[in-house]
C-alpha cells in the first residue's frame, strides 16, 4: 500500500490526495486519510480508486493541518469501507496508516477483546490502532515505544492522535518509509516519488526508529528510546 503524511501549517487535504496520487500504483483497493484539526479527529474513506475519496471528501470535507493517508492493497479483511485504512482506537482519539502484515494479530485481537475492546473490521491494522488506543499514556511516543515490541511481522506505519494535535508519528519495521523536510512543513510517504513536489531532502529511518514530527521538527528515538542525530539525504533525479 502507500502511505503519506502531513504535519504543517497549511491545509493538509490537497499535499495527502497528491501524494497518494502518486502512490496509487502501490494498491488501489480503497483510500482514506485522517486529518487532525485541533482535538478533532476526522476520518474519511472510500472503496476503489482515489476518485471515489475525492467525491467523499467534495461530499463531507475535511481541514486541519496534521493528516495521514492510504491507499490500500489488503492482505486481511475483503477490500470494502471499514477495512479501508486510517483505522481508529474504540475512542476515536488514534488513527494509523499501515502498510504490511501484523502477523500475531489474531493473538492480539483475541486478548483486547477479552478486555472488552470491540473490534469494527477485519483488517490486522485495526489492532495496533486498537493497542495504542488502550495503552496511550497521553504521550504516544510514550504508547508506541510500550506497543510495538508486541508486533510481530512487517509494517510501516503513521500515526496521529488527539492528545498531541500538532504532531504526526512514524515507524517501520522491514517495509519501505521516508520523511521529508520541508521549510515549513514535513512529510512522511512510502516513497520520494510522492514527496518531489515538495522536498528533496529526505530522512531514511531504521526499523524501529520512531519519528516524532512537526510542522518545524523532526525527532528520532531509537528502539531504546534514546534521542538520535540523523543527516538528511538530498534526491537528485529529476520528475
Ligand atoms: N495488512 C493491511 C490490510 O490488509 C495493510 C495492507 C496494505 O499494506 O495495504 O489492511
Amino acid at each position: 500500500c502507500g502511505i503519506i503524511g502531513f504535519a504543517g501549517k497549511r491545509d493538509c487535504v490537497k499535499v495527502l490526495l497528491s501524494g497518494l496520487e502518486a502512490l496509487e500504483y502501490r494498491g488501489y483497493d480503497s483510500a482514506g486519510v485522517a486529518v487532525l484539526n485541533g482535538k478533532i479527529l476526522e476520518v474519511r474513506k472510500a472503496i476503489g480508486r482515489l476518485t471515489n475519496l475525492k467525491s467523499e471528501l467534495k461530499r463531507d470535507p475535511v481541514g486541519g493541518s496534521i493528516g495521514i493517508g492510504h491507499t490500500r492493497w489488503a492482505t486481511h479483511g475483503e477490500p470494502n469501507a471499514i477495512n479501508s485504512h486510517p483505522h481508529t482506537d474504540a475512542k476515536n482519539k488514534v488513527a494509523v496508516v499501515h502498510n504490511g502484515i501484523i502477523e500475531n494479530y489474531v493473538e492480539l485481537k483475541t486478548q483486547l477483546m477479552e478486555k472488552g475492546i470491540t473490534f469494527r473490521s477485519q483488517t490486522d491494522t485495526e489492532v495496533v490502532a486498537q493497542l495504542l488506543g488502550y495503552y496511550n499514556t497521553g504521550d504516544m511516543l510514550q504508547t508506541m515505544q510500550k506497543v510495538l515490541p508486541m508486533l510481530r511481522g512487517s509494517f510501516a506505519l503513521g500515526v496521529v492522535a488527539t492528545d498531541a494535535p500538532n504532531t504526526l508519528y512514524c515507524v517501520r519495521s522491514g517495509n519501505p518509509l521516508i520523511i521529508g523536510k520541508g521549510d515549513d512543513a514535513n512529510y512522511i510517504a512510502s516513497d520520494a516519488s510522492a514527496l518531489l513536489t515538495y522536498t528533496r531532502d529526505i530522512y531514511v529511518p531504521d526499523d524501529f526508529e520512531i519519528a516524532v514530527i512537526t510542522a518545524d521538527n523532526i525527532t528520532f528515538y531509537d528502539k531504546n528510546g534514546q534521542p538520535t542525530e540523523k543527516q538528511t539525504t538530498h534526491i537528485d533525479w529529476s520528475t
